[in-house]
This record gives structure tokens, C-alpha cells and sequence, in this order.
């Protein structure tokens, strides 16, 4: 339906609570990006939260390809938001309540980015967030404080720490490249979100014989690396020139991130167009 007649009641708990999950998966030329993991990543998050998944994963599917043709989406995003459903406020809900589903486009051409050819400055500031970030959960209030304040600072992304080492971006995955070009990126836990391009960019790192270590990394290593990116479905890949005011590498995207992101927008390619 036209958004501006789309309307969810005021006491659904996705709005009262930010009681619910969601998924952003990316629409290049036609083709949806790694779709089965982030439909499959969706359905993890509503068993993490208790929320029955509305609908099978063929259907999810063939509901996003109806918004890709109905909106000749061929650059930018769907949003999906599964909401936990409406009820008198009270933070215990009934059980049987019906999950709220939103979905919609965005027209952003996602691999257009002038960051990705630039490079992108960005600060840290300590990670707020709770203590189950591997959910995807609509939630996001530290990741908005993040985000404010880096733009605040002129900068396109802010890293997140805790203690000494870096967490992940505000809304990606960090890696660092070290001296002797080793991929470095935090290993999958309650802290960090499992980035989906994380997943495909590891496999096509390992698939070119780059060596990849997944440990937490400090931010002093960040800021002595050889280079340093970010990943996330709504950017692809962008690759860091500044960290804090120091500049990392040698100003521009580097050779590792060349490469991968190259090897990412060609596999992108090679999917079938919706
Ligand atoms: N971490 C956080 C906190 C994010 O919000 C995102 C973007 N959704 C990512 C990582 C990257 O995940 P993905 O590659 O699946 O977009």
C-alpha cells in the first residue's frame, strides 16, 4: 500500500517498547544480496525474543520480490520489521498476540557510495549496548547516541569499545588489515551482531587465500594497521582513512580492501536478477 496510508496502532509494542526485530537486506542491480542469510539471521532473532515467525522463508521471499517489482526497486534496500504485536501496555503480553509485519523500500543505490572510493573517517566512543547484541533488535537508542555523535564530528561511521578493544560499527562490522595483512575482525558472540556480509566477505577472503584471524582487536592496533574497513548490507564495504584523527594506512582503499570489495560486487553480480 502507499506508505502514506500504512498505519500501526499506537499501542504496538514495537513502538511502546521496541519490542521486536528486524532485517535490511540489499538490492543491487536487480539481484537481492544474500537474502537466505538474512532471512534465515530474521529467523533467529524472533526465536531469540520469542516471537513466531510469521511466515516461511519461500514466503518472505516471495513477498520481497513483489516489492522489488512493484517498486522497479533496482538500487537500495527493504526494511523488515517484525514487531512483537499490539496490547494494552504492560511489559508482560499476552501469549497470544499477533506479530506486527512492516516492510518497505528504500532507494538508496547501495553501491554508489563516494565513501567506498574516498574512504571514510571515523571516531570511537565506548559501546552502550546491552548485553545480547547479536540480536537484531529494533532497540537501537546507544547506535542512534553513536551515530549522533559522530556526526556531530564530521564522521561517517563511529566504532564502538568496550574495555581496550573494539566491538563493531554503530551499524557495521569493523575490521582491521595488520602489517603483514592478516584480516582481523571480533569472533561471533553475544557481543557483536553476525554482519552477513561479514559471513560473505570472510568466505570470499578465504576463498583468495588471505589469512583471517577473528579475535577483538584494541583500538591502538586499529590505529596502527595497514588498513581498516567497514562492512554492512547498506553499505557493502567501506574502507577507513582516519581513525580518531589519525590517519590509518595510506589515506585512500587500501590493496586487501580493493580486493575484497571487487571479489564482493562481482559475486553480487553473478546472482540471479528478482
Ligand atoms: N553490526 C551492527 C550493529 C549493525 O547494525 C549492522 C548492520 N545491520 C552490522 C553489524 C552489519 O550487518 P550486515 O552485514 O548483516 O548488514
Amino acid at each position: 500500500m502507499p506508505l502514506a496510508d500504512a498505519t500501526i496502532p499506537v499501542m504496538d509494542r514495537g513502538f511502546l517498547f521496541g519490542d521486536g526485530v528486524y532485517e535490511v537486506t540489499a538490492v543491487i542491480e536487480g539481484r537481492l544480496v544474500d537474502d537466505a542469510a538474512h532471512l534465515a539471521r530474521l529467523d533467529r532473532s524472533l526465536r531469540e525474543i520469542g516471537i513466531s515467525n510469521p511466515f516461511p522463508a519461500d514466503d518472505w521471499r516471495r513477498i520481497e520480490e513483489g516489492i522489488v517489482r512493484r517498486n522497479a526497486l533496482r538500487n537500495g534496500l527493504i526494511y523488515i520489521q517484525v514487531s512483537r504485536g499490539v496490547a494494552e501496555r504492560a511489559f508482560k503480553y499476552p501469549d497470544d498476540l499477533q506479530p506486527t509485519v512492516v516492510m518497505f523500500p528504500q532507494f538508496s543505490p547501495v553501491q554508489d557510495n563516494p565513501l567506498t572510493r574516498t574512504g571514510a573517517r571515523i571516531m570511537t566512543l565506548p559501546d552502550l549496548r546491552w548485553a545480547r547484541c547479536d540480536i537484531k533488535s529494533t532497540s537501537l537508542l546507544a547506535q542512534v547516541l553513536a551515530k549522533r555523535a559522530a556526526a556531530e564530528a564530521g564522521m561517517a561511521e563511529a566504532w564502538m569499545t568496550r574495555g581496550d578493544t573494539i566491538t563493531e560499527g554503530a551499524s557495521s562490522t569493523a575490521y582491521i588489515v595488520t602489517q603483514d595483512g592478516a584480516i582481523i575482525t571480533r569472533s561471533l558472540s553475544h557481543e557483536i551482531l553476525p554482519g552477513i556480509t561479514r559471513r560473505t566477505i570472510l568466505r570470499i577472503a578465504g576463498e583468495r587465500g588471505l589469512r583471517i584471524v577473528e579475535r577483538p582487536f584494541t583500538r591502538d592496533e586499529a590505529l596502527t594497521a595497514a588498513e581498516a574497513f567497514y562492512t554492512s548490507a547498506s553499505t557493502i564495504a567501506i574502507p577507513v582513512v582516519d581513525i580518531d584523527g589519525h590517519a590509518i594506512g595510506p589515506g585512500r582503499p587500501g590493496p586487501v580492501f580493493t580486493q575484497l570489495y571487487t571479489a564482493y560486487m562481482d559475486a553480487v553480480m553473478a546472482l540471479t536478477d528478482v
